[in-house]
């Protein structure tokens, strides 16, 4: 099976590639290599970019229908391998197991759902009130580039709108997370797609990744990743003007009041903050407390990251993994050195892997207190479980605090008063407000204001992405 690795899937067949660069794929947990995957060039994608426009001209014609039956196909046999995406993930990026079934492996249901409800209520045909006629089509071939943080999250993201609308694709998924994308590529060939209509190429960003953004017989690229690589496909696509979506990075804040609950939501924010090891696009990473429970908020969170347990992906239960790669454990270690020297007090954590551990990219939940908004580890995305707590003396000011970020991905909300709720969330500039620990659904819109990126995914407005406008005139 992970002879596939090696291989990408073109035209409805998994072929040799043209390059002859290939990677090894590591457990981030073991420090073992657990494959190699082959590293595309710009011939491969002219291939996989050649077999989606052929395939385009008879797929953008199938029905709603068909395309309903192919996304249900796909909803039984994800369903039957929904364990070999768990564990995939679980060995390419160390999301623990129990973790890795219930929420990386089980966006692929939940977001299939999403696109299958959004899908069977979406009009393609709609009468304006003027008399004219607007049609939506698949907007053409869609280049897809994805992360490795949550890979099968975004992936289906991605791949299940493109399919539900009728366009053709190329996935580029991250590097670092192969195995499960090459699962999801056998799902897909299974479910009886016609050859071409789905294509999987694997390779670094700067050259596959450029190379579809580059591509003239691409129309759209929809990108997850850091903003600084959402920039560069955006220039790239520019030449040839596509259409181009972005889901990128984020400091969401997360303002507690002392009205809230406060053992309850302290507790649960540290939580939210170190899940998937502070992997996330969307994370609470900056803690803003009003002045008058600091140092209550303070106590509190020290003792929940005191009691985050880090070990093996391969046990049961509710403990954090290791961060994705030896890369990103450099990258935390430098955030967390860098919080020291900006004279940030450290509440918990620190440099280093937790005690007793010596092999795997582990580290240890951090804390900085004390903290103003305009340090660096206050500004900077970390990506890993690194939470910072920053004072606040009202409602205005923590608004303020919580708007002084070049992101705008996602705000969380602490607090009793009722009120309180509707006013801070309207004041914040964020493309989603999670109020006392409440999550989002599949099938609800996901992205961000300012930086962190445009366009949305999930549901009906994931779908909308993907479609074009056609009006008619003329017709009876
Ligand atoms: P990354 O930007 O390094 O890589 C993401 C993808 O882009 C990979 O497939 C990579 O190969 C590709 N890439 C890199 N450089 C490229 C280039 N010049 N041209 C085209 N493609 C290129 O990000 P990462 O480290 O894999 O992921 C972490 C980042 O993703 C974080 O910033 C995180 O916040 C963001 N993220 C955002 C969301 C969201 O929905 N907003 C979700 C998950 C992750």
């Amino acid at each position: 099976m992970m002879e596939n690795l090696k291989r990408f899937f073109i035209n409805g067949e998994w072929v040799d590639p043209i390059s002859d660069q290939t990677m090894l794929v590591i457990n981030p947990a073991t420090e073992e290599q657990i494959g190699t995957v082959a590293l595309g060039n710009a011939s491969d994608v002219d291939l996989a970019v050649e077999a989606a426009s052929a395939a385009f001209d008879q797929f953008s014609q199938t029905t709603k229908m068909d395309r309903l039956d192919l996304l249900k196909s796909v909803m039984v046999i994800t369903e039957r391998r929904l364990e070999d995406l768990a564990q995939a993930m679980r060995m390419e990026m160390g999301a623990p197991i129990t973790m890795a079934r219930s929420s990386q492996a089980d966006a692929a249901i939940g977001h299939l759902q999403g696109f299958i409800d959004a899908l069977e209520e979406h009009n393609e045909r709609a009468k304006l009130k003027n008399g004219d006629l607007m049609v939506h089509e698949p907007v053409g071939v869609c280049g897809l580039i994805t992360p490795w943080n949550w890979p099968i999250n975004q992936i289906t993201l991605k791949v299940l709108p493109a399919l539900a609308t009728g366009c053709t694709c190329i996935l580029k998924p991250s590097e670092h997370t192969p195995i499960s994308a090459m699962i999801y590529a056998e799902i897909l060939d299974e479910a009886g797609y016609p050859k071409g209509v789905f294509n999987l190429i694997n390779g670094e960003g700067p050259v596959v990744g450029a190379a579809l953004s580059r591509h003239p017989d691409i129309q759209m690229m929809s990108f997850t990743g850091s903003t600084r690589a959402g920039t560069a496909v955006t220039c790239d696509a520019a030449d040839t003007v596509k259409r181009v979506t972005l889901e990128l990075g984020g400091k969401s804040p997360n303002l507690v009041f002392a009205d809230c609950d406060l053992e309850e939501r302290v507790n649960a924010s540290v939580e939210e903050c170190m899940f998937n090891t502070g992997q996330s696009c969307d994370a609470p990473t900056r803690l803003l407390v009003e002045r008058a429970c600091y140092d209550d908020v303070v106590r509190i969170a020290k003792r929940a990251a005191e009691e985050t347990d880090v070990g093996d992906p391969a046990d049961e239960g509710d403990h954090i993994g290791p961060l994705f790669d030896k890369i990103q454990y450099e990258r935390v270690q430098r955030m967390i050195k860098v919080g020291i020297d900006e004279g940030a007090t450290l509440l918990a954590g620190g440099m280093g892997k937790p005690e007793g551990v010596d092999k795997g990219w582990f580290v240890k939940p951090t804390i900085f207190s004390d903290v103003s908004n305009d340090m660096r580890i206050a500004q900077e995305e970390i990506f890993g479980p690194v939470l910072v707590i920053i004072p606040f003396e009202d409602e205005s000011e923590a608004i303020a605090i919580a708007n002084d970020t070049p992101y705008g991905l996602a705000a969380y909300l602490q607090t009793g008063d009722t009120e309180r709720k509707e006013r801070v969330a309207a004041r914040l500039k964020a493309g989603a407000v999670h109020i006392n620990g409440a999550g989002i659904e599949y099938g609800t819109p996901f992205g961000g204001y300012k930086q962190s990126g445009n366009g949305r995914e999930g549901g009906l407005m994931g779908l909308e992405d993907y479609l074009e406008t056609k009006t008619l005139h003329g017709l009876d």
